[in-house]
């Protein structure tokens, strides 16, 4: 299993969207299918200021999959950043929150200071799979002054096609970092 996407014959390593497209991320992983009541807890969460679902969710994450996450030999756990005015107008960004309390939970370091996103996107819901791509160019940097290197597992809240997680593990590889793994609440089904 590539990306967490449950799959139609278990031995198949790639999902029909991975098949389509080459990957930076070695592998990722997400605690729950996309569909009720799964979509309205993670608006919840996000839209309504209910932080404390984040940690809920995460310690289930890190329950679930610590031992992958070993495995992985995930040395740093990072965030999908939000851009700056979008953070301020939300109050919190909610990946950070998860990336935070799996760190507490794993005992491995989290850094919310060496990926930012830079530039404003339009929401990735909105557009379609090219737009999508197209949207995310020149939207997130690297910190220059970080030695990067070793394992890396980006958290966010939701996959769904992962051109977001695909974006963040290009900018994070081409600064040096080996591999990129991803961890998310959710994922998308055959989107
Ligand atoms: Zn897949």
């Amino acid at each position: 299993m590539h990306c967490g996407k449950p799959l139609d014959r278990e031995e198949q390593e790639y999902c029909a969207d991975c098949r389509k497209k080459d990957s930076y991320i070695t592998q990722g992983r997400a605690l729950w299918v996309h569909s009720d009541p799964v979509p309205r807890a993670v608006y919840r969460f996000k839209y309504h200021n209910r932080r404390g679902y984040g940690v809920v969710f995460a310690r289930e994450m890190a329950g679930h999959y610590e031992e992958w996450i070993r495995k992985c030999k995930i040395d740093l756990i990072v965030p999908v950043p939000l851009h700056p005015s979008k953070k301020r107008k939300r109050g919190f960004n909610q990946a950070e929150i998860l990336a935070k309390t799996l760190s507490e939970e794993t005992g491995i370091p989290v850094r919310t200071d060496v990926l930012f996103r830079i530039r404003k996107t339009k929401p990735q819901k909105e557009l379609g799979p090219s737009e999508r791509k197209a949207n995310l160019k020149g939207a997130f940097a690297v910190s220059a002054s970080w030695k990067a290197a070793g394992n890396v597992l980006l958290v966010d809240d939701i996959y769904t096609t992962g051109s977001t997680a695909e974006r963040c593990a290009y900018m994070l590889k081409r600064a040096g970092v080996q591999n990129v793994w991803f961890l998310t609440i959710s994922i998308g089904q055959g989107i």
